[in-house]
């Protein structure tokens, strides 16, 4: 299994840092975002470390999948379906990534602003 010892989130995979977590499977975890910047932040990962969208692989099919499929499960669960939610990863320097393992952001619970 692709896990590194130092990296914020394979740490919370493991259970060495806490986290709230609401969602997870065979494939992946969600937890809330320690810094929330809407009523529901929630943080969908792979359970093994791939850095960014940029690493995937065409062997990660199903694992792609699995994590579009959880963040919308996870807008089901916080009930911001109706309303609607934005689902986003950043991705490099530029993109604004900061942790540099692959997560994507379940935003909602309020009206989102244009991106950018
Ligand atoms: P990025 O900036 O890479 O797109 O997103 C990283 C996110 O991880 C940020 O929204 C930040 O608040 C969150 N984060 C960083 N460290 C932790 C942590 O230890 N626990 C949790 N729950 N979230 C974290
Ligand atoms: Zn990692």
């Amino acid at each position: 299994m692709r896990t590194e010892t130092d990296c914020i989130f394979c740490r919370i995979v493991r259970g060495e840092i806490p986290s709230e977590r609401i969602y997870e499977n065979d494939l992946v975890i969600g937890f809330r975002d320690i810094q929330p910047r809407a009523p529901t932040h929630v943080l969908i990962i792979p359970r093994v470390h791939i850095a960014s969208l940029s690493e995937l692989r065409d062997a990660d099919q199903s694992l792609a999948g699995a994590l579009l499929l959880a963040a919308q499960a996870v807008a089901e669960q916080e009930d911001i379906v109706l309303n609607g939610y934005r689902v986003t990863t950043n991705t490099g320097a530029w993109g604004g990534q900061t942790v540099d393992h692959l997560h994507f952001h379940v935003l909602g619970g309020r009206r989102l602003t244009a991106m950018g």
